[in-house]
Formats: C-alpha cells, sequence, structure tokens
C-alpha cells in the first residue's frame, strides 16, 4: 500500500491543487494533504480554517484525507507511514525550489521518493496568492477555487463588524 503526502500551505485551497490532489489519488492508495501550521509567509486563513477549505473541497474522495501538521515536512511524512510526497510544478521558477527543497529532504530521510506533477494548463497561472489579490479587487474566480471556498474568500472581505 502506497501513501503519498502532499504537503503546502493551502491559504486557501484552489482548483489547481485538487486537480493535484485528485490525480495522486489516482496512482496512490491514499493520499493525505498536509496542511502546515507555521509558514513564513502570512497567511488569510487560520490553519483551521484552511484545514476545514481543504476537507470540504476533497470530501466525495475516499482516499483523500486532510491533516495538519507543523514539524518537518519528513517527519509528517515518517509519522503517517507514507512512502512518497508529492508536489506541483507550474513554472521554472517552481522547478528550482522545489529541487532544492527536494534534495534537503533526501538528506533528511532517503527513504522519501519525490514526485512532482506537471500543473494542468488551465491552472498553470494559478496561485493562492494572485487567487487572494483578484478576489481582493472581486475579479470573477469562479473557474478558480470550489464555491466554499469562495464564500470564505468574501467573509474575509467583509469590514469588522459586519458580521
Ligand atoms: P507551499 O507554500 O508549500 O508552496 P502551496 O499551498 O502554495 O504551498 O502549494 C502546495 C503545492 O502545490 C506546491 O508544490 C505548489 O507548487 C503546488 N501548486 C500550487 N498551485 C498549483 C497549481 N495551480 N497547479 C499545480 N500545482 C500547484
Amino acid at each position: 500500500m502506497i501513501t503519498a503526502i502532499y504537503p503546502g500551505t493551502f491559504d486557501p485551497i484552489t482548483n489547481g491543487h485538487i486537480d493535484i490532489a485528485l490525480r495522486s489519488a489516482r496512482l496512490f492508495h491514499r493520499v493525505i494533504i498536509g496542511v502546515y501550521a507555521f509558514p513564513k509567509k502570512e497567511v488569510m486563513f487560520s490553519l483551521e480554517e484552511r484545514v476545514h477549505l481543504a476537507r470540504e473541497a476533497v470530501k466525495s474522495c475516499a482516499n483523500i484525507t486532510v491533516e495538519p501538521y507543523g514539524d518537518l515536512t519528513v517527519e509528517f511524512a515518517r509519522k503517517v507511514g507514507a512512502q512518497v510526497m508529492v508536489r506541483g510544478l507550474r513554472v521554472s521558477g517552481d522547478f528550482e525550489w522545489e529541487f532544492d527543497m527536494a534534495m534537503m529532504n533526501r538528506r533528511l530521510n532517503p527513504e522519501l521518493e519525490m514526485v512532482c506533477f506537471m500543473a494542468s494548463p488551465q491552472f498553470q497561472f494559478l496561485s493562492s496568492s494572485i487567487l487572494k489579490e483578484v478576489a481582493r479587487l472581486r475579479g470573477n474566480i469562479n473557474d478558480l477555487v470550489p464555491a466554499h471556498v469562495i464564500n470564505a474568500l468574501a467573509e474575509k472581505q467583509k469590514p469588522a463588524g459586519t458580521g
């Protein structure tokens, strides 16, 4: 039985992430989306919110689960018994970063194999940060995230006190 982790910040989960998770779930018996608790970048959604949005997004796929984690990704992989770590590649910039990370992770845990999926063409340009910017400016994000994420983004935009 092959278990893969798909780690990331998921602030929030997008259709690009979901595409990678679903494609992974066709290759591996079990896929665990790992939502990282302490990203260096500033986040819009709390850890609980990021986990909740990701869970909603993949609830119809029986072999995908979502778990928060706060330690090294290789440690998370060890704890859940994963042999594979999945990442998505959009443009060449992603590759350089992912390659460096993969080399470091290999040093830390040579047993963990990294598998990268090429982003699907329709999501090549899609990142959580660009998505948040377009949402802030009230652009159309219908094809980029599920409806519950659109609602969550809209909630964040409401001025404080308007509930
Ligand atoms: P991180 O902060 O670890 O990069 P992200 O949530 O931004 O976390 O992304 C998690 C993973 O998903 C990364 O491997 C990233 O390259 C990949 N990814 C992000 N957006 C897309 C997309 N649109 N298509 C394919 N892969 C993506």
